[in-house]
């Protein structure tokens, strides 16, 4: 039989998980019996739901950890305020934690390392130390931000004003003491257990459930459902295979609200330089896993059966890789030149850009060609 190792437990957060977690199934529900529900604890704890949520994946995550943007300094107030209010940490802790997470994905020294099964994924790396607590060296950005590092000192107490003094306050002056206490377990206790499980799931379910559409190569999947309970991070296999991208939910339909919420702040000046890995690159990328997945399912047939048509997807492969190479090619060689990185003149850039137009659709015709071999072949072996 296992047993609990005591000795390494971390009790401030342990305690603080267990604490917040009984009062929200104890208390909460001896209020809502004694007073009920009104209108105002409902928006109120929306309102700071969607600050504290937003603030990890928009700041602490997109923002800090994969710098996927740009930020002005109120959005940076904001992230770093609200974020601490989630008692997550610091955003320079939570982002070497992160940028490890992403470096070692599912091995020994991924902080919430997969393999170690659901519970350690989720919360159980946060109860136990991790000894010797490994050093802050992948954050050397985030240590020159001022901003960032007085948060990293102060988290603490901007955590316990903004949910022990602010919240309830709001509570205070919408009705009194019933309302400041029923702001301080729903606004507050409740929220902050929902905004902490919202993102454990990132780090446990978003690499167990869901597909893998742009890699195998690591365990994080896709899943809509989990994107309806992380604010759009549930993309989390595109998101391992494009992390400095600032979207992790890249196809129009999928449901991204952080995404939509650093593309809404750019219009108005708030956010700039947002990340995108081109639509080309990305569809190279899915369409790689299923020459994967196909390749798997043909050497699983008879001899015989295969050739032909193993054949004719290696023609496909090739001309498309060729396809894509010189497209990378082009594209490198145009954007340098438009970020004026080399001389070139008028009609040396017209030719520039007609190459790369020219490569682009070679590479949609390759794509294109890739598809009906594949087809075929799915037909053949269907
Ligand atoms: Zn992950
Ligand atoms: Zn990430």
């Amino acid at each position: 039989m296992s047993r609990i190792p005591f000795h390494r437990i971390n009790w401030p957060t342990s305690l603080f998980l267990i604490i917040t977690l009984f009062v929200s199934l104890t208390a909460l529900p001896v209020y809502l019996w004694h007073f009920g529900l009104d209108w105002f604890q409902v928006v109120l704890f929306l309102a700071l739901f969607a600050a504290s949520s937003m603030s990890i994946t928009l700041g602490y995550h997109r923002l800090f950890s994969h710098m996927a943007f740009k930020a002005k300094w109120p959005v940076k107030v904001w992230v770093l305020l609200f974020g601490a209010s989630a008692f997550e940490g610091s955003a320079l802790e939570w982002s070497a934690d992160h940028r490890r997470h992403h470096k070692f994905v599912d091995h020994d020294d991924d902080p919430y390392d997969i393999s170690k099964g659901f519970f350690h994924a989720h919360v159980g790396w946060l109860l136990f130390k991790l000894r010797p607590v490994p050093p802050m060296d992948n954050v050397p950005d985030l240590l020159s931000d001022k901003m960032v590092t007085f948060q990293h000192r102060y988290f603490p107490v901007i955590g316990a004003i903004m949910n022990l003094v602010v919240v309830p306050a709001i509570g205070w002056l919408w009705g009194g003491w019933q309302s400041a206490l029923g702001a301080l377990l729903i606004g507050s206790v409740l929220r902050v257990v929902l905004v902490q499980h919202s993102t454990f799931c990132i780090n446990s379910f978003c690499h167990m459930i869901g597909k893998r559409p742009y890699s195998s190569r690591c365990s994080a999947r896709d899943s809509w459902i989990m994107a309806l309970c992380t604010f759009g991070e549930g993309y989390h296999n595109y998101h391992h295979e494009f992390q400095h991208d600032y979207r992790n939910g890249v196809k129009p339909w999928q449901f991204d609200p952080t995404k939509w919420a650093i593309w809404t702040m750019s219009k108005i000046g708030l956010t700039s330089n947002l990340r995108r890995v081109p639509d080309e690159k990305i569809l190279l990328a899915e369409i790689a896993e299923q020459q994967i997945q196909l390749e798997e399912a043909i050497a699983k047939r008879p001899s015989k059966e295969r050739e032909s048509t193993q054949h004719i997807l290696e023609v496909a492969k090739q001309r498309l890789q060729q396809a894509a190479q010189s497209w990378e090619q082009c594209k490198a060689e145009y954007s340098r030149a438009t970020e004026k990185k080399i001389e070139a003149s008028k009609e040396k850039m017209a030719q520039l850009k007609r190459d790369f137009e020219e490569a682009a659709e070679n590479l949609r015709r390759a794509i294109d060609e890739w598809r009906e071999a594949h087809q075929m072949a799915r037909a053949t072996f269907a």
